[in-house]
């Protein structure tokens, strides 16, 4: 497995296993569990996912040593704010049972995350952070975060976010990488022709897309045959060809949830996941 330093000094897995929508737990807990089998060392969970305990079920029942898997959870917005989120975070280790979770991330760039921040600053990222607001951030944080969790996939490549977040060192992490299946992706001829090429799936080209440019990947499948093909993706290079041929596929836009739209500003500031 490829892996990416952190400015913290920890080492990421370039690939990681998502469990969004999987919201049913005895499901979930399989999904992890043979998620580990294949050899996934990240998981990717949060609060608003509802699955937290079958996460940390699946992790135990794998015998694993806990330093060997690196655990992702999230906080929700409600629960940003200085005393508030340090309060969610402690709900998290206790749902999943665990000591320690590697890496928090602030869900959302909506709320009071400066005080949900200075919470967490060692704790160590954030989510759905734009260029603007990221680098706010970095500009007023004691701590900068170490990872922005963003959608992106070849059809929004995210070309100058990327940018920005490596000017200021947060390495970004993909957020449905596999478009959530929209765009026709697993029969999408240009994916297609270089799959082809290099004796790979659709699925595998979109995944190694994002992780030749340092981008890390958290696919989510409950298919154990799935988990092994998006697994698979270290063992080929796309050359200048494919990657000018993948790039001309940018939209250039989100078809899955805008940040940006006032509509889901409020909405996602109001979406509750607890009393
Ligand atoms: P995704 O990984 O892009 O796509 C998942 C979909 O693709 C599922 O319907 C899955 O179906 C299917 N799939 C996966 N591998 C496949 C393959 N090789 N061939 C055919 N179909 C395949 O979307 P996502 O779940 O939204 O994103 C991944 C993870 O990112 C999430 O699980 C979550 O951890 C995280 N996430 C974070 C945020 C955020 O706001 N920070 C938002 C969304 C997601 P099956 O399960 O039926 O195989």
């Amino acid at each position: 497995m490829e892996t990416i330093l952190l400015n913290n000094g920890k080492t990421l897995p370039l690939e990681g296993f998502g469990v969004f929508q999987i919201a049913d737990q005895a499901l979930c807990q399989q999904a992890v569990l043979e998620a580990l089998q294949e050899g996934y060392r990240l998981i990717d969970t949060a609060a608003s996912y509802f699955n937290e305990e079958a996460v940390g079920r699946a992790l135990r029942t794998s015998g694993l040593p806990r330093d060997e898997v690196f655990v992702t959870t999230k906080v929700w917005v409600q629960d940003f704010g200085e005393v508030k989120t340090r309060d969610a975070v402690l709900r998290s280790l206790e749902k999943l049972g665990l000591e320690y979770i590697d890496m928090v991330l602030l869900h959302q760039q909506m709320g009071d995350y400066y005080g949900a921040w200075r919470a967490l600053e060692a704790l160590v990222g954030v989510s759905n952070f734009y260029p603007d607001r990221l680098a706010d951030l970095c500009c007023n944080a004691a701590i900068p975060p170490a990872v922005n969790q963003i959608e992106c996939h070849p059809f929004y490549q995210r070309h100058y976010d990327l940018q920005v977040m490596k000017d200021l060192g947060v390495v970004p992490m993909a957020w449905g990488p596999l478009a959530e299946g929209g765009h026709g992706i697993w029969t999408h001829p240009t994916l297609e022709a270089i799959g082809k090429k290099h004796g790979k799936t659709n699925a595998q080209v979109a995944l190694r897309f994002n992780t030749q440019r340092g981008v890390v990947v958290i696919p989510k499948t409950t298919h154990r045959t799935r988990m092994a093909e998006n697994l698979a993706i270290f063992d080929f290079t796309l050359d200048q060809e494919d990657l000018s041929a993948i790039e001309a596929l940018d939209t250039g836009h989100t078809e899955i949830i805008d940040h940006l739209n006032i509509d889901t500003v409020t909405f996602l500031n109001h979406y509750r996941i607890h009393d």
